[in-house]
């Protein structure tokens, strides 16, 4: 059994805790994949210590000297693509074409922001004044700490330390401790590449070390992606120490599709949207609400395709949607399904946990789908998590978009229609932070702001340029080459 360590000041080193925590593979939980460091807050002292050391010569090192970096650290990551995409699919369960796709991310992340070292572009302004110069430029902070989900274990570290380091900040890195192994790939490589001692440092362990790097008086940035309940936590926590705070959380997301729109298309999305990656993403369709002329002939189709879909272990190249992440996301699965049926939706079909045969050593759950949902239903406003869909009945776009909008959440929605007036329409109403027209809610790519409204974040996004934002702030430097004094508003 192979033990990893965190990786603190450039040293791979056991916690002081002396205990480890198992990463159990959910296709087949009797495999451990590795002891992974049960971190305290000793740790992640030492950690932010290491971090903040670092920071007075990181933040020196020219931007674009840091983008090599990033720039070599793309390319390990394409030459380990495979690896990490099957230690990826081990220790989470989504199916190998997914956990490429999510080292691809990473990839393409990483890339961006290396280019982003020989960009980060300031302004610069006419002064009012004579002889006087006016500009900004952006600044790192400092330390940044980084909280992350299990659902796309290297892309979404990398969508925050990238950025983070171009901008000249260093890190802590906290995964969760369902996808350590991922974390402690994507930190190898930086490691490898020759990022500083230091610079990166990464902590495994469970909510109290989170909750220590969100108040350590040296931390000067919390981005954190995760559920809604926890960034509520992480937000408070955060606040006394005017820390800057990030949050990417959750979304209850849905498709609309009209009564114009390419059916066939239309259930391909919602096929993608609504199971891909098990259900298990902030951006899944776990919402759709059909025109009732053709709510008949969509439903009838998409249950058909669902029941269709092979469930087993992401490994196997048969494998359409793999098993939910862990014993304890199943549960959850498998409670909204009995809410829903005492809510009265129609269970059209799914709705068990399969646990013989080759799905009996996994955490495997049936693709579901309930109609006849009404919108004040709990599975039509509450995230669940999984692979279950709620269908729900309108009679104009109006009523689609006022449903849509009707959830805590604003991460992501989409539209099916072949009437341009209507996809505009939707694309000004719906209060999301991404939106698409005729293709599912997922599919983001990295150079466009990524984020959402409402209960999902707090005003920030990630990739993109707009997640320079997060990890610099503006100065702004006034040069009087007059000799004299002059009074800005006062003078002319
Ligand atoms: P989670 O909130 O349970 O955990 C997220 C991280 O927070 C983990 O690393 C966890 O250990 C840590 N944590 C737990 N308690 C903490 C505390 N008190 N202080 C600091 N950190 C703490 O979420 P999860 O189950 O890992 O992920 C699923 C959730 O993430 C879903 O709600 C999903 O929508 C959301 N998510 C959002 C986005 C987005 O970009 N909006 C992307 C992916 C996932």
């Amino acid at each position: 059994m192979r033990t990893y360590h965190n990786y603190i000041a450039g040293s791979w080193t056991p916690s002081v805790s002396g205990r480890t925590f198992e990463n159990r593979n959910p296709a087949n939980h009797d495999e451990v994949i590795g002891l992974f460091q049960e971190s305290t807050t000793d740790d992640v002292d030492a950690a932010i210590d290491a971090a903040a050391t670092a920071y007075a010569t990181w933040r020196l090192v020219p931007a674009p000297k840091r983008a090599e970096l990033l720039l070599a650290a793309a390319a390990r990551l394409v030459e380990q693509k495979e690896t990490f995409a099957r230690d990826m699919t081990r220790e989470m369960g989504k199916v190998l074409e997914e956990t490429r796709g999510d080292v691809q991310e990473a990839i393409d992340m990483t890339q961006f922001m290396a280019g982003e070292g020989r960009r980060q572009y300031g302004q610069t302004v006419p002064s009012e004044l004579r002889d006087k110069f006016a500009m900004s430029v952006r600044q790192p902070l400092g330390v940044c700490a980084m909280i992350t989900p299990w659902n796309f274990p290297m892309a979404i570290p990398s969508w925050k330390i990238a950025p983070a380091l171009v901008c000249g900040n260093t890190v802590v890195f906290k995964p969760a401790t369902l996808t350590p192994l991922s974390a402690v790939n994507f930190v190898k490589v930086l490691e490898e590449v020759g990022v500083p001692p230091g610079v990166v440092n990464l902590v495994t362990g469970g909510p109290d070390i989170g909750t220590r790097m969100t108040t350590h008086d040296d931390v000067k940035v919390v981005s954190f992606t995760g559920s809604t309940a926890v960034g509520r936590l992480v937000n408070q926590n955060a606040a006394s120490g005017f820390k800057k705070v990030h949050l990417e959380m959750g979304g209850k997301n849905v498709i609309i599709i009209m009564d114009d729109a390419q059916l066939e298309l239309a259930v391909e999305g919602c096929l993608w949207g609504g199971f891909g990656t098990t259900g298990q993403r902030c951006t899944a369709a776990s919402r759709v609400v059909v025109h009732e002329k053709v709510h008949d002939a969509f439903l009838k189709e998409f249950a058909a395709r669902t029941a269709a879909l092979r469930v087993g272990d992401g490994l196997d190249a048969a494998t359409q949607v793999g098993p939910s992440v862990s014993e304890a996301q199943l549960q959850t699965v498998m409670k909204y399904v009995e809410i829903g049926k005492s809510e009265g939706a129609r269970l059209v079909t799914g709705g068990h946990r399969l646990d013989t045969g080759a799905h009996a050593r996994g955490w495997f759950h049936e693709p579901t789908i309930f109609a006849d949902v009404s919108p004040t239903m709990r599975i039509a406003r509450e995230e669940i998590f999984g692979p279950v869909v709620s269908v729900m009945r309108c009679s104009s776009l109006d009523e689609a978009i006022a449903t849509g909008n009707d959830v805590a959440y604003g991460l992501s929605a989409s539209i099916y229609t072949r009437d341009i007036n209507k996809a505009f329409q939707a694309m000004r109403d719906m209060y999301t932070g991404i939106f698409y027209v005729n293709a599912p809610t997922i599919g983001a790519e990295v150079h466009l702001p990524f984020g959402g409204t409402k209960a999902t974040g707090n005003g920030h996004r990630e990739a993109g340029t707009a997640a320079l934002d997060v990890f610099s702030e503006w100065k702004s430097i006034y040069v009087d080459f007059s000799g004299r004094l002059q009074r800005a508003q006062i003078d002319t």
